[in-house]
């Protein structure tokens, strides 16, 4: 099931654009919204790396599934 263990929280991004902090698989990942439907995300799982990515939504529901769909394949790879 593709879904983040914890919701930390919601804050506004320097950029103003609202970002979602989740811990995913025991790694910190962040989701930010841009106003085109644009979601990008961090991941950063000190000793495990990190990685980033950029997906696209119709809706923030869409582009927040895409990135955990994204999440997931990530901590499932051979260095997770
Ligand atoms: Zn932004």
């Amino acid at each position: 099931m593709m879904k983040p263990e914890h919701f930390i929280g919601c804050e506004i991004g320097d950029c103003g654009c609202p970002e979602e902090t989740y811990i995913f698989n025991d790694i910190d990942l962040i989701v930010h919204f841009e106003p085109d439907g644009t979601a990008d995300a961090f991941m950063d799982g000190g000793d495990w790396g990190e990685c980033e990515t950029s997906v696209e939504g119709f809706t923030r529901f869409a582009a927040r599934l895409a990135v955990f769909a994204w999440a997931e394949s990530m901590t499932q790879g051979p260095q997770a």
